[in-house]
C-alpha cells in the first residue's frame, strides 16, 4: 500500500487523510521533514497559503520538499497547496516552492462567488467529479510542459506537470475520492519507475 503524506502544518489535513484511506492508500500526517523519506507522495492541503508558506520556512520544509520533488516523487496541491507549488503568484514578488511552471491568481473568483460546488469534468477521470471551491485560486498561465486537466468558466482549475498535480478546489471535502485515486496512481507509477 502506498504511503501518502499530508503536510500537517495548517489547513484541511484530516479530510485529505480520510480521502486517501478511502482511495486505498495509507495516509500519514507530516509534521517533520524526516517523515518525507518514507513517503511515496505528498499532499499540500488547502488553508491559507501565506501561513502555510511561513510555517514551511520555519520548519525546514522548503528545501526538504524540493528534494522530495527532485527524486520524482509526486506532489498534489489543493487550493492553498496549489498556490504553494506555483512558480509565480500574481501581484506578489515572492512565491513559495516554485516547482510548477504556472502563474496563479489568489482569491480569483471574487466576493459574490467566494464558495460554490460544481460537477467538474477532469481529463483522465471518466465522469465529472464533485468539486468544492472556497476562495479559490485560478491558474492564469501554464508553460507548454503543463497538461490542463480541467477548465471551469474558461479558467484552468486542474493541471498536471509530470509528477505535480494541482486543483483550485477542494476534492477532499466530498465523498468523491477519484482525484485522490488518480494521485495514488501517480505515486504507484513513480514507485514502479524507481524499481525498474
Ligand atoms: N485564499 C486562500 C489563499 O490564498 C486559499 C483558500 C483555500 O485554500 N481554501 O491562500
Amino acid at each position: 500500500m502506498r504511503k501518502i503524506g499530508v503536510l500537517a502544518l495548517q489547513g484541511a489535513v484530516a479530510e485529505h487523510m480520510r480521502s486517501i484511506a478511502a482511495a486505498g492508500g495509507e495516509p500519514v500526517a507530516v509534521k517533520l521533514t524526516e517523515q518525507l523519506d518514507e513517503l511515496d507522495g505528498l499532499i499540500i492541503p488547502g488553508g491559507e497559503s501565506t501561513t502555510i508558506g511561513k510555517l514551511m520556512r520555519k520548519y525546514g520544509f522548503m528545501e526538504a520538499i524540493r528534494e522530495f520533488s527532485a527524486q520524482g516523487k509526486p506532489l498534489f496541491g489543493t487550493c492553498a497547496g496549489l498556490i504553494v507549488l506555483a512558480k509565480r503568484i500574481e501581484g506578489q514578488e515572492e512565491a513559495h516552492l516554485e516547482l510548477m511552471d504556472i502563474t496563479v491568481a489568489r482569491n480569483a473568483f471574487g466576493r459574490q462567488r467566494e464558495s460554490f460546488e460544481t460537477d467538474l469534468p477532469v481529463k483522465g477521470i471518466e465522469d465529472p467529479i464533485r468539486a468544492v471551491f472556497i476562495r479559490a485560486p485560478l491558474i492564469k498561465e501554464v508553460s507548454p510542459e503543463v497538461d490542463v486537466l480541467s477548465v471551469y468558466n474558461g479558467e484552468i482549475v486542474t493541471a498536471r506537470q509530470g509528477h505535480l498535480l494541482v486543483s483550485s478546489y477542494h476534492p477532499e471535502l466530498t465523498d468523491d475520492y477519484r482525484l485522490h485515486a488518480y494521485f495514488l496512481n501517480m505515486a504507484e507509477e513513480a514507485a514502479n519507475r524507481k524499481k525498474a
